[in-house]
């Protein structure tokens, strides 16, 4: 098993560039492909397989039965459009065995990472100093930030019952925030938000009508929301918390790449207020996944929080020297860690800023001009205004089956993933725009789709 094979290795490494070099990659079927049970239940043996015979099957009987993210015709949920550079470098990551855990074990990796993560704490306005870990996604990431503020909330207020304490979260924040309110056992002060937006006003309204104001310890923002893109009032939110010492987590692990835009930026302002703030380079920041930036305003808080004791982890904590001692290990809920944050770097280091700012725009302009192309057809129209690169638009007269329906089919024709999603109640039609090739022509062939 550890023995060079050039025969598997040249028909793997093949099969990686034919695919880097497709332009662009098949969307494939996904969920709708035939499965290959039978073959697939014959598969593991006690004498092994030819590699290559088992890579024809792959590619042949289980690829197809996956639709490719990384594809200008993927419009659903959040997409994934990894650069790539960032594809052929997670293969230097994979090849080189690679280990993200600590100093000790990792350091060339650490420093490369939190230079990547400085530079996202930058173009939030965090403070220098700012740092944290590369995690597996979002809800990751929300997780380790929340239980950093809730124990910041609980020795901040030695006088409430510990397990008290709440967060203050509007009904638009991101499911994976109630799973973990719920796996730290924190409730949460539940915000009315005028149209989805969670304001300072919505929040200080909230505290004067709820009858323990006093045990909410911390406040959830969203930059934006998945199904909407809305970002909240990240400077009213921000300037509130830390008024009053509360913990400001900010969930922008779709949106938040967004702070590099040049229209809406300026949304973003309120970022430097962050205590922990989240950000996926696997969604808009164009990495494989997966891959979640968690940035703390205090690290040395997070790690008091968070780091793991064991004896025979005592090693990696015992270099007196703070400025040379970063285990991205202490800062999260893991301890062993690929080193995922690398691809991004690699991606940030050889396309340059400039890129990653063009790149962002070009969806949130087409999410401009998708508005502008819905107002000149009869057959659809907006149910609000586009916010960042979402857009959500309905077709009169269809039913929940018929929009089911129709995205199906655009599959099975190979147009296009776009997926409906609920608005107040109602079904609707949504694009998600990420990759900077998706463009206005694949807009109007969906949108004659909607005709009947
Ligand atoms: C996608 C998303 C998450 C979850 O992130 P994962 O990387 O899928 O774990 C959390 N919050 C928001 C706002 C998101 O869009």
């Amino acid at each position: 098993m550890f023995e060079y094979d050039a025969e598997a290795t040249n028909a793997i490494l093949d099969y990686c560039r034919d695919r880097l070099a497709m332009d662009p990659v098949p969307l494939d079927f996904g969920g709708l492909a035939p499965l290959p049970m039978d073959e697939l239940a014959t598969m593991i043996t006690a004498e092994g397989r030819a590699p290559l015979e088992v890579l024809d099957f792959f590619e042949r009987a289980l690829a197809p039965a996956v639709v490719s993210s990384d594809v200008p015709t993927y419009l659903a949920f959040i997409p994934n459009a990894p650069t790539k550079n960032s594809l052929l470098f997670d293969m230097v990551v994979a090849c080189s065995g690679l280990n993200g855990t600590s100093w000790l074990e990792s350091a060339g990796v650490v420093v490369a990472e939190n230079q990547a993560l400085e530079y996202l704490a930058g173009r939030a306005g965090m403070p220098e100093g700012s740092g944290g870990a590369f995690v597996s996604g979002g809800s990751m990431g929300n997780l380790a930030g929340l239980t950093v503020g809730r124990d910041v909330g609980r020795t901040l207020h030695p006088e409430l019952d510990p397990r008290a304490v709440r967060y203050a979260i509007s009904a638009d924040a991101h499911s994976s925030v109630g799973k973990a309110l719920h796996v730290i056992g924190v409730d949460a002060l539940l915000v009315k938000t005028d149209d989805h937006r969670f304001t300072r006003e919505a929040l200080i309204e909230a505290l004067a009508a709820d009858p323990h104001p006093e045990t909410v310890i911390g406040v959830v923002a969203t930059s934006g929301t998945t199904n909407a893109g809305i970002v909240d009032d990240l400077e009213g939110l921000g300037t509130y918390a830390r008024e009053h010492n509360l913990w400001f987590h900010v969930d922008g692990a779709y949106g938040g790449a967004a702070m590099m835009s040049a229209t809406d930026g300026h949304l973003f302002a309120g970022l430097r207020h962050a205590d922990s703030f989240v950000v996926d380079p696997h969604k808009w920041l164009f990495a494989p996944l997966d891959c979640a930036a968690l940035i703390y305003r205090n690290p040395t808080v997070a790690r008091k929080v968070l780091a793991q004791q064991a004896s025979y982890l005592d090693i990696l904590h015992n270099t007196d020297d703070e400025h040379y001692e970063w285990n991205p290990s202490d800062f999260a809920i893991h301890l062993s860690r690929r080193a995922r944050g690398l691809p991004f770097w690699y991606s940030l280091v050889t396309y340059g800023t400039a890129a990653f700012e063009s790149a962002i725009q070009a969806s949130i302009d087409l999410a401009r001009r998708t508005e502008s192309i819905i107002g000149e057809y009869d057959h659809v129209e907006m149910v609000r205004p586009s916010s960042l690169s979402v857009v959500m638009f309905r077709r009169p007269g269809w039913s929940d089956e018929r929009y089911n329906e129709w995205s199906l089919q655009l599959l099975r024709d190979q147009i296009a993933f776009v997926t409906p999603t609920k608005w107040e109640g109602e079904t609707i039609a949504r694009f998600a725009f990420l990759h900077p090739d998706t463009d206005e022509a694949l807009v109007r062939r969906i949108l004659e789709t909607m005709r009947d």
